[in-house]
């Protein structure tokens, strides 16, 4: 710690496969780490689970090429067809003022991340068995088969591309979901500690 006691910021990126439970996981770190969550601008429709400014930024493609344009967007991906990003001011100033800010993106974003701000500290769920992701997917009923089937897909690809991406500090298997939720705060919180030393 430093004399003015001031904490350093943290950046903390969360992935993991669609259906994994890494929004409720996400969500949990938040309020036990007193977190700032990074809301993602997209082009993807909003669905009735979504708010928009709390959740995501949902904007046209012209106007996230825009922000793409004035390089607003710390890192950007196409995921499904449809474009994400991280908007870069929220995160500049929430690390600035020493908080830790959650980034939940995919591994594209998060290796861009990473190239970018190297202390990033990177998170990785993962489920226990790759058929729970498929039967999540199914039970949440967002979207139609198809789609569950790309997101399945895509699902076991970002998993392999995750484990050999050197990105990820953590990897977290969401079996038990209090033990992955414990297992991460307890994790940020060392790695703050060791940080601040
Ligand atoms: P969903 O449409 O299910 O909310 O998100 C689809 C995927 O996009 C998820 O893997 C999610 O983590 C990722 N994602 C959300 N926001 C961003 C972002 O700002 N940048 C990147 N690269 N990926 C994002």
């Amino acid at each position: 710690m430093t004399d003015t006691n001031k904490q350093t910021g943290l950046l903390l990126v969360i992935s993991g496969p669609s259906g994994v439970g890494k929004t409720t996981i996400t969500r949990e770190v938040i309020k036990r780490l007193d977190a700032q969550f990074s809301i993602s601008m997209t082009t993807r429709p909003q669905t009735q689970s979504d708010t928009d400014g709390l959740d995501y930024m949902f904007v046209t493609e012209d106007i996230f090429k825009q922000h793409i344009e004035n390089n607003d967007l710390l890192e950007w991906a196409e995921v499904f067809g449809n474009h994400y990003g991280t908007p870069r001011k929220p995160v500049d100033e929430a690390l600035a003022s020493g908080r830790i800010m959650i980034l939940e993106i995919d591994v594209q974003g998060a290796i861009d991340v990473k190239k970018n701000m190297p202390d990033a500290y990177g998170v990785f769920i993962l489920p226990p068995h790759e058929d729970v992701l498929l039967k999540r997917l199914r039970d949440r009923a967002r979207e139609d088969e198809a789609i569950i089937q790309k997101r399945f897909n895509k699902a076991k690809l970002e998993i392999t591309m995750a484990k050999e991406s050197n990105v990820y500090d953590l990897f977290v298997v969401n079996d038990v979901l209090e033990d992955a939720i414990t297992k991460i705060v307890t994790a940020v919180k060392a790695e703050q500690t060791k940080r601040n030393a």
